[in-house]
């Protein structure tokens, strides 16, 4: 098979276990088992252009990074990709910042990283590029005049035809895309608005059956849900809980039931709404008094974005007002954690969790989810609640799903799941653990690959974008 090179905008720690974000923990997942070259940023900026690459090899890959001038993180990353894309893309028009100098440096970074690229490539690589901070990078390659096969996954939600055209870049977008082989999406959803949006900005776009044709030249469409390391997040589970500080955690809440919340401290992932909830649970049940506590462990990301220093101050300010409605000397309602868990650390407190909140507003899938799935006791296990509009509620059926946007009804499942019988739990956990399986990290990036390399011979590039 040929050898796979991963493009994301930043490359992840490999040596790490306290990775946050779905792409790192899934990609590094699944890159480490198979091998190949992982090209990106590596986190750092500078005053000045200068082409300091890295690289370096971390067991069977090869990471190539780079690090990138301050301009460039600016516009490019928490301008273009943060402040438009990510809340465009999560159906927040009302959070776009757009700005004509965000796009250009978007551009720039892309044609940039396009010819750091280039030299490390072999003719029959397999490039796969990832997520919404890299979509013209397709385009940026072919220009360059690379033919071999270019596959895209979005992590994130893809949005409809009317949500994506609130940016004046909408078209331009949709036709990069159109420059690669392959398009993998998280969820069915997902694949048919970008085949809408396809289809509506561009008369020409032939689309059937999973492929779209334009200008001749031919992409597929794929529905590839991510997935986690299944065994060695239980396998993580298991020997998290013989970790001390989890053993001082499960002696403070002795005889009380957590309720669990992870997840990076961002606004599409529904932690205040989530807060509410749990206090809206003890203002109708008095007597779940001292029984019950939630702890939100909330990393803080991006915070040179303003829309994350405020999600910040809201959660603190509400965290803050819940105790100090319900709290007792020996009791505190909600337990909040801003910093990055080691994983064992993190998979253990899942499992010593008897619910676990998955309540985003819009989430390409959630990880999370599967995690909390996978770190349960088979013969005790917890039970995970999951908003209808997390990417995994396509295939999670047995979570109890609500909408976060709805505080009763959230109130009422949490108890609902506090109460519900073993022999429920039980059997709900059982098919959600088969369905965790089904998109392994693993079987997931092979997937892709194999659709990728299906067709050997190179397309013709329709030209730049
Ligand atoms: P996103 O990609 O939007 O961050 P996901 O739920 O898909 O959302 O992925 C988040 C990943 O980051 C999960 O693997 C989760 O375990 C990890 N993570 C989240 N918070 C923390 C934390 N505080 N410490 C370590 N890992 C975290």
């Amino acid at each position: 098979m040929s050898r796979v090179v991963v493009v994301s905008n930043r490359v992840a720690d490999l040596r790490k276990t306290t990775q946050s974000g779905g792409l790192a923990v899934a990609v590094a997942d699944a890159l480490k088992a198979k091998g190949g070259v992982w090209f990106g940023w590596d986190g750092n900026t500078l005053e000045d252009e200068s082409e300091k690459l890295g690289v370096d090899t971390i067991g069977k890959v090869d990471v190539i990074s780079t690090p990138m001038t301050i301009e460039d993180y600016t516009q490019y990353y928490i301008g273009y990709s943060n402040s438009v894309l990510w809340p465009l893309f999560h159906y927040r028009t009302d959070l776009v910042d757009y700005r004509p100098q965000y796009f250009e440096g978007y551009m720039r970074v892309n044609g940039k990283f396009a010819s750091l690229l280039k030299p490390f490539l072999k003719k029959d690589d397999l490039v796969w590029v990832h997520d919404y901070h890299l979509i013209p990078f397709a385009a940026r390659l072919r220009a360059l005049g690379c033919q071999q096969r270019i596959g895209y996954f979005l992590h994130i939600p893809f949005p409809p035809p009317d949500i994506l055209a609130a940016s004046p870049n909408h078209m331009a977008l949709v036709e990069s895309m159109l420059q690669y082989d392959l398009l993998g999406f998280q969820t069915s959803a997902d694949m048919n608005n970008f085949h809408r949006c396809a289809e509506d900005f561009f008369p020409d776009a032939v689309g059937e059956d999973g492929e779209i044709t334009y200008k001749g030249r031919k992409v597929r469409l794929l529905r590839l849900p991510i997935g986690i390391d299944v065994d060695a997040f239980i396998e993580m589970a298991r020997s998290g809980v013989e970790e001390v500080s989890i053993d001082r955690m499960r002696r403070a809440i002795l005889g009380q039931h957590q309720v669990i919340g992870v997840d990076r401290l961002d606004y599409s992932k529904g932690i205040p709404e989530r807060f509410e909830a749990f206090s809206r649970m003890l203002h109708l049940h008095p007597e779940l008094e001292k029984t019950v506590s939630f702890l939100q462990i909330a990393p803080p990301t991006r915070e040179d974005v303003t829309a994350y220093s405020e999600i910040r101050e809201k959660l603190e300010g509400l965290a803050g007002s819940i105790n100090g409605k319900f709290a007792d000397f020996d009791w505190t309602p909600i337990r909040y954690i801003h910093r990055p868990i080691p994983r064992p650390i993190l998979a253990a407190m899942f499992r010593a969790s008897q619910v676990g909140l998955v309540t985003p507003l819009r989430d390409g899938m959630n990880l999370v989810a599967k995690e909390y799935v996978a770190a349960q006791d088979p013969e005790d296990p917890g039970v995970l609640i999951l908003s209808s509009f997390a990417g995994a509620a396509e295939e999670l059926h047995e979570a109890l799903i609500v909408n976060p946007h709805d505080t009763d009804e959230m109130a009422q499942q949490m108890y609902h799941a506090l109460n519900m019988p073993l022999e429920e739990r039980r059997q709900r956990h059982e098919k959600l653990l088969e369905r965790v399986r089904e998109s392994e990290a693993g079987t997931w990036m092979q997937n892709f690959l194999d659709v990728l390399e299906e067709e050997d011979a190179p397309q013709d590039a329709a030209g730049p974008v």
